[in-house]
C-alpha cells in the first residue's frame, strides 16, 4: 500500500486538480490512499470563519460567502456550469450553515473543529468526482470514522488500536482510496482536528495503521531542502536525510514536515519521500532509518522575532538551580516557548517566542527579583552541521549577540 499526501498547495485552483489526476495516472491507482488537505489556503478562510461567528458576526456573511465562491470558481472550471458537483458542495455548506444556526456552544476549539473540517470535506469531494469524471476509479472515506481521537479540540489525540482496527476493517487496500488530512472524529461523534498542517500527520497514522511499504508528501519544492527558500536564496535538495536529522529540523523549526509524522513512520521503519507534484521525474527526498544526510550541507533555520532576555541577580550572586527554576516556572506560567537557553555563572539567558503575547506581564513580575535585559525582534538561526563559512554568513546578517554551538548544531541570536 502506498500512502500520497497532497497539502494545499497542490490543488489550490482546477489546473492543480488536473496535475494531481496526472499524477496518480502515471504513478498507479492501485493499492494506494490519498490523504488531501483543503484547497490553497482554505484553512485560513475558514478559521475567519470561526472567528466571525464567535466575535464579529457582521463579518460571518463576508467569511462563508468567500468560501462558498473560491471552491464555485474551481467546480465551474472542472465541471462545467451547474454540475452535479455544484450541488454536493452546497449540501455541504448547507450543513455548515445549519450547524452555525442550531450551534449553543461556546467552546471556541469545539467550534473551530466543527467549521474547518469543512476545508477537507469539500476538497475531497471535488478531487473525488473529477478523478472518476476522468475515469480514475476511487472510494471517498469520511475519516472523521477511521481516526478515532480524544475530544481534545485543535490538538487532538489519536487512540491508535481503535483508529488501526477501524482503519483495517474499512479500507479496501486493492483500491485508490480518498481520504481527508488534518481530521480526526472522537467518541461523541463530533470532529476533531490534529493541529494545523496536520494532514502529514494523518499520513504517518494511515501508513502506521495499514502497514505502508512508503508515504510520498507532494510539495511545491524539490523535497526537503538545506533552508527555507522563502528566506534563503540558494537552497539545495537534500536527497537522503534520516528519521532523526527530519525531527531535529523539525524540532529547530523547519516547517518541513509535520514533526508528529515521523515517529510512527520510523516506528514500522517506513521510508517518506518527499518529492516535487511540479516535475515527476525528479526524485526528491528519501527519509529513513540511520543513514547519512546526503549531500552534508549546512542545514539552516531561522526563527523570526524573538526575544532575547538576559537575567542576573540584582545583588551579584551566581545564578544558580533555585533562580532558574523560579524563571523556568514564569516561563511556563506565561506560555513563552523557550528556544535557546544559555547558562553562566552570573547571568541567564533565553531567546523565547511571545506566541500568546504574554511577554510584558512575565517581564514586570521577573523585574521583581533580577535585573532583566531584554531585546526584542532578534533573530535565532539554527545550522545543523554548520561549518565556518555557514556561520560567518549567519554572522553577516546583523549583529550576533549569542552563539551556542553542540556538536552538530549552531544556534545563533542575531539582531538586525
Ligand atoms: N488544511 C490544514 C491546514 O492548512 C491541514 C494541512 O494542510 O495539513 O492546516
Ligand atoms: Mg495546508
Amino acid at each position: 500500500m502506498r500512502i500520497y499526501k497532497f497539502g494545499g498547495a497542490s490543488i489550490k485552483d482546477a489546473e492543480s486538480v488536473k496535475n494531481v489526476t496526472s499524477i496518480l495516472q502515471q504513478e498507479g491507482t492501485e493499492n494506494c490512499l490519498l490523504v488531501i488537505s483543503a484547497m490553497g489556503k482554505m484553512t485560513n478562510a475558514f478559521e475567519k470563519i470561526v472567528h466571525a461567528y464567535c466575535y464579529e458576526r457582521e463579518g460571518l456573511k463576508a467569511a462563508q460567502d468567500f468560501v462558498a465562491n473560491f471552491h464555485t470558481e474551481i467546480i465551474k472550471d472542472l465541471f462545467g456550469e451547474a454540475s452535479e458537483v455544484q450541488e454536493k458542495i452546497d449540501i455541504l455548506f448547507g450543513k455548515l450553515s445549519g450547524f452555525l444556526a442550531q450551534n449553543t456552544s461556546k467552546d471556541y476549539d469545539y467550534l473551530y473543529d466543527q467549521i474547518v473540517c469543512f476545508g477537507e470535506l469539500a476538497s475531497t469531494t471535488i478531487v473525488s468526482n473529477y478523478f472518476a469524471k476522468e475515469g480514475v476509479e476511487n472510494v471517498w472515506n469520511d475519516v472523521r470514522q477511521l481516526i478515532i481521537t480524544d475530544s481534545s479540540y485543535r490538538d487532538a489525540k489519536v487512540d491508535w488500536q481503535k483508529t488501526q482496527e477501524t482503519i483495517l476493517q474499512n479500507i479496501d487496500q486493492q483500491k485508490l482510496n480518498i481520504v481527508q488530512g488534518f481530521l480526526g472524529g472522537d467518541t461523541k461523534g463530533n470532529t476533531t482536528t490534529l493541529g494545523r498542517e496536520g494532514s502529514d500527520y494523518t499520513a504517518g497514522i494511515f501508513a502506521y495503521c495499514l502497514d505502508a511499504n512508503a508515504v510520498t508528501i507532494w510539495k511545491d519544492v524539490q523535497g526537503v531542502l538545506n533552508a527555507d527558500p522563502r528566506v534563503f536564496k540558494d537552497t539545495q535538495l537534500l536527497e537522503q536525510i534520516s528519521y532523526e536529522e527530519t525531527i531535529e529540523m523539525a524540532f529547530y523549526g523547519a516547517s518541513v514536515i509535520h514533526p508528529k509524522t515521523i515517529q510512527p513512520l520510523q516506528s514500522k521503519d517506513i521510508p517518506l519521500y518527499v518529492r516535487s507534484f511540479k516535475d515527476l521525474k525528479l526524485s526528491g527526498t528519501k527519509v529513513t532509518r540511520g543513514v547519512a544526510i546526503q549531500p552534508l550541507l549546512p542545514c539552516f533555520i531561522v526563527k523570526k522575532d524573538q526575544i532575547l532576555v538576559s537575567i542576573s541577580a540584582l545583588d551579584f550572586s551566581f545564578m544558580v538551580e533555585d533562580n532558574i527554576s523560579h524563571i523556568f516556572k514564569l516561563l511556563h506560567q506565561y506560555l513563552l516557548k523557550v528556544n535557546l537557553i544559555q547558562n553562566s555563572a552570573i547571568s541567564f539567558s533565553v531567546c523565547v517566542d511571545n506566541k500568546f503575547n504574554q511577554f510584558e506581564t512575565f517581564y514586570e513580575e521577573l523585574k521583581s527579583s533580577y535585573k532583566v535585559d531584554v531585546v526584542k525582534g532578534v533573530d535565532l538561526y539554527t545550522v545543523r552541521h554548520f561549518t565556518e563559512e555557514a556561520l560567518e554568513r549567519i554572522n553577516k546578517t546583523g549583529q550576533p549577540l549569542l552563539t551556542q554551538i553542540n556538536k552538530e548544531t549552531a544556534q545563533v541570536v542575531v539582531n538586525k
